[in-house]
């Protein structure tokens, strides 16, 4: 039996479990951290093979410079100085018939390079970066929100109020005339097509990466994850890797530990989940979990993704491949959703494209390049990726491999199927068993309006003690996303549980 000597247990070291962990122990709140794999970062991790460091999912953040909110985050536990941050232009769009190229010059040049491209658009392009900068203002004062403010929020958040049901699709529509400046505005980290994403999302987005641009975390992405547990150790936190949180323990009515699956029990006043909900509701007492399921049944889980890890020595910099490329080959992008929604694959699927040693050049010997492609792809394709029987997920696994290289060696990177040194993939499923994401969901959520800002799940539970984060929490999704959602539940616990 555990002693009682925590004030908190976390469940789950991803990004929002790290940062809450970090956050709490810096106000002198004793907190163990228990993770059911053996590194820190859930979906925020690298992985070695042989000689190579790839990162298992992300590509770029933003808010990384000083006075915005990532850095901030970070200041405050003391990681900023452990990470340097690369910027990273430009970012290639390509699309059927046309291409952009983003570089530095936030808005302007954002404009600049849309209307070299759509003149005839001009009218609307101009309204809708206004627009996105209105709303990307607003979300700014929300967040640093003060009472008087709160009283008056009509008259200050008026956007906010006036988007928050309103999708991509309608303020595109009402704006455009031509498909492919809609296509081009919409080429965004999501898996939702224009028709479902909220718009205040949208804006939100655009409107962070063209004030302060993105970047890349020099050592890989798992450099973020080792660094805020770096603080969170400094502060006196502890954690134990390599153990997984069967139950949550409840007396009285209120959260009061966490059992292991090796049967250990932990006991602390205040329990953090950082697991998907539909897990954490498993981890309730059976006749506690009645009133969760109604509310987690109605929650859409964002889509997942297929990744491929590659390696070459083709000289990708002289080739004049930039650290990010957005391919799309298909131009409808609401029956491009409709198939992958009915589990299918589109032949020709929109690919993105990041290769990191093209940046931080340490991440693989000298002369040779790390290559990550991504595409959206569903949980449920070919039967759940044939996971019933290992020599059909590894024959499914392999195809699309092969079809993904093909394509990027015709299409793209033209002697990479010859000059391959490494591949791997990762399914749906391998997302899933690794960090226990429902059904393998790349972002937690979908950001559809109905689950975007007051409508997405809360940090608080309707059990006394119990508390979320991460990204099916507020505010959204990403690395930025998920520590917001740790600063905001830290916000709440310590009005409960005040600083020692
Ligand atoms: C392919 C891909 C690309 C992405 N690209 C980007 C990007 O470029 N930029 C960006 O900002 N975001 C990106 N994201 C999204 C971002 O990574 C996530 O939104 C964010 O990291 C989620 O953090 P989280 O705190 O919700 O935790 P998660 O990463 O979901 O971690 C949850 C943790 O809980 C642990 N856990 C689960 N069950 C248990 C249990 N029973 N006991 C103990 N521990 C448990 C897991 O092992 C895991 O460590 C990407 C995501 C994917 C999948």
């Amino acid at each position: 039996m555990g002693q009682k000597k925590y004030d908190g247990i976390i469940i789950g070291a991803g990004i929002g479990g790290l940062m809450t962990g970090a956050l709490l122990a810096r106000e002198g709140l004793r907190i163990l951290l228990i993770e059911k794999e053996d590194q820190p970062g859930g979906y925020v991790v690298s992985f070695k093979r042989g000689d190579y460091i790839f990162d298992a999912t992300g590509v770029f953040l933003g808010g990384c410079k000083e006075g915005e909110e990532f850095y901030e985050i970070l200041r405050r536990i003391g990681a900023h100085c452990m990470i340097e941050f690369l910027p990273i232009r430009p970012i290639q769009n390509i699309y059927p018939g046309f291409k952009i190229t983003l570089g530095d010059g936030g808005f302007d040049s954002y404009a600049e390079s849309l209307l070299a491209l759509f003149p005839e658009e001009e009218k609307g392009l101009r309204s809708y970066l206004a627009l996105v900068q209105k709303i990307g203002n607003e979300v700014k004062a929300y967040s640093e929100m003060t009472f008087h403010r709160k009283l008056l929020f009509p008259f200050y958040f008026p956007h906010l109020i006036r988007y928050h049901r309103t999708t991509h699709q309608c303020v595109l529509d009402r704006l455009f005339r031509a498909g492919e400046i809609k296509m081009a505005l919409h080429s965004l980290p999501v898996t939702d097509p224009p028709s479902r994403l909220s718009f205040l999302f949208v804006a939100t987005l655009i409107s962070k990466a063209l004030r302060g641009g993105v970047f890349y975390p020099k050592g890989g992405m798992g450099h973020i994850s080792k660094a805020i547990l770096h603080s969170f150790l400094q502060f006196g936190g502890e954690v134990l890797f390599r153990k997984r949180v069967e139950k949550i323990m409840i007396k009285e009515r209120r959260a009061q530990g966490v059992w292991t699956e090796d049967g250990e029990l932990f006991e602390a006043p205040l329990v953090i989940s950082n697991v998907n909900p539909y897990l954490m509701v498993k981890m309730l007492p059976q006749e506690l979990q009645t009133p969760f399921y109604r509310k987690i049944h109605r929650l859409e889980p964002s889509l997942s993704c297929f990744i491929l890890y590659l390696a070459t020595d083709l000289n990708l910099k002289e080739m004049g491949i930039p650290y990010f490329t957005y391919l799309r080959s298909c131009s409808n992008l609401e029956e491009e959703d409709r198939m992958l929604r009915r589990g299918e694959l589109p032949q020709t699927p929109t690919i993105s494209l990041s290769i990191p040693t093209l940046l931080d050049p340490s991440l693989a010997p000298p002369g040779h390049h790390l290559i990550k492609a991504l595409l959206i792809a569903p949980y449920s394709y070919q039967g759940e990726w044939g996971k019933k029987d290992p020599a059909n997920y590894y024959r499914i696994k392999e195809e699309l491999m092969k079809k993904v290289i093909s394509y990027l060696d015709s299409k793209w990177i033209s002697g990479l199927k010859d000059r391959l040194l490494y591949k791997e993939a990762a399914t749906p499923i391998t997302l899933e068993r690794y960090t226990g994401n429902q059904w393998g969901a790349m972002y937690g959520l979908s950001s559809t309006p109905q689950q975007m800002g007051r409508r997405r799940p809360p940090h608080h539970t309707p059990i006394p003690a119990l508390f979320q984060v991460g990204h099916y929490t507020r505010p959204s999704h990403g690395i930025v996303g998920a520590s917001l959602s740790a600063l905001f539940a830290t916000r709440q616990i310590l009005k409960r549980w005040p600083s020692k």
